[in-house]
């Protein structure tokens, strides 16, 4: 069965939840679509866009002699608050985003705010564990 846009976009936070949770290590799409249990179509369909939106890269590589990716997070979140806060997993104008778009990550306010309040959490947690109470 042919998912909609709307459940595309409802799949587009758990497949991202998916490859942060398997950290720097990656995760191959094969796997993530048979974990997530989604057809290669629908698993590539937001995998590009979560690539689009900078959020994830995406590396070609051979794996039993076929050629496939390997998905690993842009950049590992601070925690997982943080990744269910990240703007763009329920941003109206995400079908129109990309780097070079009128809509652009470059210039986008929520994305730039999301990634201050997470390095402030980090910086936090960091200042924490330097002085003990
Ligand atoms: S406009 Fe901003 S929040 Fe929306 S998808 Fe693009 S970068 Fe994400």
């Amino acid at each position: 069965m042919k998912l909609n846009d709307a459940q595309i976009d409802d799949l587009t936070g758990k497949v991202f939840r998916t490859i942060v949770g398997n950290g720097k290590g990656g995760i191959l799409q094969s796997e993530l679509w048979k974990e997530l249990d989604l057809t290669s179509r629908d698993g590539s369909r937001v995998a590009i866009r979560l690539e689009k939106r900078s959020l994830i890269r995406r590396e070609k590589m051979l794996e039993n002699g076929r050629w496939t990716y390997k998905l690993f997070a842009a950049k590992l979140p601070v925690d997982t608050l943080s990744i269910e806060k990240a703007p763009c997993l329920t941003c109206p104008v995400e079908h129109m985003c990309s780097l070079e778009g009128s809509y652009s990550p470059i210039t986008c306010g929520p994305i730039e705010q999301w990634l201050v309040t997470s390095l402030e959490i980090l910086n936090q947690k960091k200042t924490e564990v330097e002085q003990p109470i």
